[in-house]
């Protein structure tokens, strides 16, 4: 409970602003991307600066709040909000700051990739963000960050330099390859469990222009299509981070000339790079079928970082499910076409990323709290709806296609797609690295203060819970 008496104190130390229940902005607030999350927090505190994340880490500490922290609450499992507690709510903190000549970004945690990006194409530069524009800087970077330049530039984390951090304690931390690198191996995939990073440097690329789009084939042909571009996309250069996408294309949307509407599977992405090398490396895959419509095109890094942000539009209902693959293989390919015939909602979308050997894979295995990298393929099933009257048809869907898919998955995840808060997908996203991390968080968070999140416990309380 949020002592009443202790609130105009705490409120006058806020730059920012406190919000409670029955206010128009606490509602607008806890409202956040996946219109399944429905939580009523106690309060939410938005912050102006690090001086606000700090006054709630320890106004929280103090009181023993339960706290979770929001960034631009994208998380699909709905991590950013708890019922009855205190949210620590950064979407305000909105400083972005480009120093073009090191080619570095400095990012506050409530900016999204389409935000940075598009400061940052003044420039002629890039930062691989996530595959939509929409996501947020903080939860997307703190657990891996996969985009449209994962294959030429690695995950969002491997281009963090340093960042600052809050620590449970409500302490001011920088974290960098020389101060507290453990602490900076740990939010490096840890996600939210070791503090608050209220700012992000990042290195950037160069990248003007790119060549951006798909190829788009009608789901009957998906099957001939998946099986050429496996083959297609295993020898493409890491200038290419290329996915399958199968999809219906939303009725509001018009339809790209010479396909009908209905299931679609597209193929492409994003290549980084010389053009007329980006021409004659994405020849085949727009020659092969030919295809029912090509959208590739020549632009700007920003706008191909959302050109596919229409999607996932904020306000759907949403379950997911995901894991890599073991391989790509015919059975798998079959399983998801089949599956996604008897889709109860046009809105779902199925993503096969494609990281492969590339910048990604190079990068250590232990050299950040995020693994996986030996797998190549990765893939999501995001089941979105728009009635909640449909929530346990396509929850049902969707546990079914994923029991299909067991035989053909890995006992490996990525924690930022994870649909749900379980014990089971966060091992399978940390592995033998569990452990490590454990430690990490009995340094930094041994009462386990950020507890609402895909939650590493601390080591002393997995003892302690042991031998209860
Ligand atoms: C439509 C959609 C598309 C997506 N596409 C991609 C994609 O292309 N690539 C990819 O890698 N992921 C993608 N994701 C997953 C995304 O990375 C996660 O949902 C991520 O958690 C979003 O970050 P956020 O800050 O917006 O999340 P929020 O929901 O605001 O936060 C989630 C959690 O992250 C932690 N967190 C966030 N910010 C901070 C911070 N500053 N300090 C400490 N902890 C923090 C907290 O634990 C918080 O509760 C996508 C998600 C959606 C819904």
């Amino acid at each position: 409970m949020i002592p009443q008496s202790a609130l105009p104190e705490f409120r006058a130390s806020l730059r920012g602003q406190l919000l409670f229940p029955g206010e128009a902005a606490y509602e607008e607030a806890r409202k956040i991307h996946n219109a399944m999350i429905d939580r009523h927090p106690a309060t939410i505190v938005r912050c102006a600066g690090v001086a606000d994340v700090i006054a709630a880490v320890k106004f929280a500490r103090i009181h023993g709040i339960l706290t979770s922290i929001r960034g631009t609450g994208h998380n699909v499992a709905g991590i950013s909000l708890c019922d009855d507690g205190m949210v620590i709510d950064l979407s305000a903190m909105k400083g972005i700051h480009v120093d073009p000549v090191k080619r570095t970004a400095r990012v506050e945690p409530g900016v999204t990739w389409a935000e940075v990006n598009h400061d940052l194409q003044a420039f002629g530069l890039a930062a691989t963000g996530g595959f939509v524009g929409t996501t947020g800087v903080g939860g997307l970077t703190l657990g891996g960050g996969l985009g449209w330049m994962v294959r030429k530039h690695g995950c969002a984390l491997d281009n963090l330099l340093c960042a600052d951090v809050v620590t449970a304690e409500g302490e001011l931390l920088r974290a960098s390859a020389t101060e507290n690198p453990d602490l900076f191996w740990g939010i490096r995939g840890g996600g939210g469990n070791f503090g608050i990073v209220t700012s992000f440097k990042f290195q950037v690329h160069p990248a003007g222009k790119v060549l951006a789009g798909f190829v788009l084939h009608p789901l009957s042909k998906g099957r001939e299509a998946m099986r050429f571009w496996r083959k297609y996309e295993a020898a493409v250069p890491e200038e290419m981070s290329n996915n399958v996408i199968v999809f219906t294309a939303p009725a509001e949307l018009p339809v790209p000339d010479g396909l009908q509407p209905g299931a679609i599977v597209a193929l492409g992405g994003v290549w980084v790079g010389p053009l007329e090398d980006g021409e004659r490396a994405l020849r085949p895959l727009r020659e092969y079928g030919p295809p029912a419509a090509d959208t590739y095109q020549t632009m700007p890094y920003s706008a191909a970082q959302t050109m596919a942000d229409f999607l996932w539009p904020k306000g759907l209902y949403s379950y997911w499910k995901s894991s890599f693959l073991k391989s790509l293989s015919d059975g798998a390919m079959d399983t998801i076409l089949d599956f996604y015939t008897r889709t109860p909602s046009p809105r779902t979308v199925v993503v096969v990323e494609h990281d492969g050997d590339s910048a990604w894979s190079r990068v250590p295995e232990d050299a950040t709290a995020f693994g996986h990298r030996n797998w190549p393929y990765n893939l999501v099933v995001t089941t979105n709806w728009t009635d909640p009257k449909d929530s346990e048809a396509n929850i049902r869907w969707t546990r079914k296609f994923w029991e299909a898919m067991k035989p053909f998955l890995a006992e490996a995840a990525y924690v930022n797609y994870l649909g749900e808060v379980d014990e089971e997908g966060i091992r399978a996203a940390y592995g033998k690295k569990y452990e490590r991390l454990a430690a990490l968080k009995e340094k930094y968070d041994p009462t386990n203060f950020f507890c609402t999140n895909q939650n590493i416990r601390p080591s002393g309380s997995a003892r302690t819970a042991a031998a209860d």
